[in-house]
């Protein structure tokens, strides 16, 4: 048989929808699956967002549109980062493209060359690497766990970087840790990368899933220098119960939009037509897509803080208190097994399913997303401490 090319032989399969295909075909074969895996809200997408979606099929809204997104939510796009605070940002610095994993893609497609690297604090997100290696890049990680809270200081980055460094990767809030760098904390990343004249990727995709007060900020918006070198990456998928729709944005220094479009014209087009009109309905009616989103925040708040309790009262298990996103990150190290075998066992033995933290750069740690039901989370958790007691 002819041989794969390099890329198909070089890239991972994504580990967290491993795992949530293995617990759906658990649960699918009758087996009473406790869920911890899942990177989507359990939510339904918001009626009036469906409805918008809906009128412009039966409008006939169902031929290609624009490769870079239908203008008018382009121009919504900008509008919303106009008034985050990143002057002057036009509809052509904004694309729509098939999920915010595939605006990650193209925005590292559009500035990585063969060799170049690329700065990625880990725990990172699974995908994040295995983009890099597509481009022909060389991912660096550089740590930073639970005693850190999940967050590289300047020094880090500083001695990451080196000549070959064409960008860093920030997520904030982060998947798999929850983690949300404070403002002052990114404007000192931001300047590093910015002294050292690189790009920065700000996979902003949780901006509003946001817990005790936190606030978000853009790196893009601290100064025009800033908005020349931050490309933002986010969309619809989590904030809004979207994740089937797929639907991302991208916001970026006017070249670097131009050729992720020219990228998103010669690979997907443009992304699904009359999806695009929900997502219009989701930015022109604001106050009640953020009403929506308050109400499903008061719930994953009420389930983050069971899940933190929970875990938090199980011997051999640490856990950070995540103020962003929908997960947990808890390291399991003094349970005397690797994190992948942990996983395992614990979907054999208890039926429940985590996803191992070896594919995020975190051995030593599993992820949970408490995106699922109070009653999940209870009997889960009565199964995980169940679990960790005997291994003692
Ligand atoms: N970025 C991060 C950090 C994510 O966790 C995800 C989804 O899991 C994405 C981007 C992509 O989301 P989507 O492609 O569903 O819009």
């Amino acid at each position: 048989q002819a041989k794969l090319s390099t890329w198909a032989s070089n890239i991972a399969p994504s580990p967290t929808l491993a795992v949530d295909a293995k617990a759906k075909e658990l649960k699918a074969a009758g087996e009473d699956v406790c869920g911890f895996g899942a990177g989507e809200p359990d939510f339904d997408t918001p009626e009036f967002i469906k409805e918008a979606c809906i009128q412009a099929i039966r409008e006939g809204k169902t031929k290609y549109a624009p490769a870079p997104g239908i203008p008018a939510l382009r121009e919504a796009l900008a509008e919303k980062y106009r008034n985050q605070g990143v002057d002057g940002v036009t509809a052509a610095q904004c694309v729509v493209s098939p999920g915010g994993k595939y605006s990650c893609y193209l925005a590292i497609l559009a500035v990585i060359s063969p060799g170049d690297e690329v700065v990625i604090p880990a725990p990172y997100w699974v995908s994040y690497p295995e983009m890099v290696k597509l481009a022909g890049g060389v991912p660096k990680t550089v740590f930073a766990g639970l005693d850190s809270n999940f967050k590289i200081t300047p020094e880090q980055l500083r001695a990451a970087i080196t000549p070959k460094t064409r960008l860093l990767i920030i997520n904030s809030p982060s998947n798999p840790t929850g983690a949300i760098y404070s403002p002052e904390e990114l404007q000192a990343l931001t300047e590093v990368a910015l002294e050292a004249g690189i790009y920065i990727m700000s996979d902003e995709i949780y901006e509003h899933l946001l817990y005790d007060g936190v606030k978000h900020v853009s790196p893009a918006s601290f100064s025009k220098e800033a908005a020349d070198a931050v490309i933002t990456v986010a969309g619809f998928s989590k904030t809004f119960s979207m994740t089937g729709w797929r639907l991302g944005t991208l916001m970026a220094p006017p070249a670097v939009a131009k050729a992720v479009a020219s990228l998103q014209s010669q690979t997907s087009s443009n992304a699904t037509t009359f999806a695009q009109y929900g997502a219009l309905a989701a930015m022109q009616n604001w106050d009640e897509s953020m009403a929506a989103v308050n109400g499903m925040l008061e719930v994953f708040d009420r389930r983050r803080l069971t899940l933190l309790d929970g875990l938090r009262g199980i011997e051999g298990i640490e856990c950070a208190r995540a103020q962003g996103a929908f997960y947990l990150f808890p390291n399991i190290e003094k349970l005397g097994l690797s994190a992948a075998d942990f996983a395992a066992r614990i979907l054999e033995d208890e039926k429940v399913a985590v996803v191992p933290g070896e594919g995020f750069g975190a051995p030593g740690y599993i992820r949970l997303s408490y995106a699922t039901s109070d009653e999940v989370i209870e009997k889960g958790l009565k199964r995980l401490a169940t679990f960790c007691a005997q291994l003692k």
